[in-house]
């Protein structure tokens, strides 16, 4: 999609710093890092937020999660553990317009969220 930032990332456009990509997903370090790793799961397919997706993007959602397991492991954060969110309009603070999960782990992490 025209003028979203995170088509571009994810075509290689604008730059980010990438952990992981295939031909549906793409991971990047999250710009303002709000622990020690945070990164961004984003499927290639502009979606704007998870209140878009249908019962047919199941099999992407299974991939991305099975994803961030990866990643996660990756990262060496799959023993201590991490956090899979995506915000969602106004009020949860979405910024940005393409479906994207915060992976965030390193830290303990308080619960509930601001
Ligand atoms: P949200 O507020 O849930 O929409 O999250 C958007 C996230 O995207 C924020 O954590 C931003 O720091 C991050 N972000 C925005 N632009 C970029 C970028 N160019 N590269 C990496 N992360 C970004």
């Amino acid at each position: 999609m025209e003028n979203c930032i995170f088509c571009k990332i994810a075509s290689g456009e604008i730059p980010a710093t990438i952990v992981y990509q295939d031909e549906d997903v793409v991971v990047f370090r999250d710009l303002h890092p709000q622990a020690p790793q945070h990164v961004l799961l984003i499927p290639r397919r502009h979606i704007a937020s998870s209140t878009d997706l249908t019962e047919e993007d199941g099999p992407l959602l299974a991939h991305i999660y099975t994803t961030a397991k990866k990643v996660a492991q990756q990262l060496g954060v799959d023993q201590s553990g991490y956090r899979v969110i995506t915000n969602v309009g106004p009020d949860a603070g979405q910024s940005v317009f393409h479906l994207h999960f915060h992976l965030l782990g390193g830290r303990e992490l308080g619960w509930p969220p601001g």
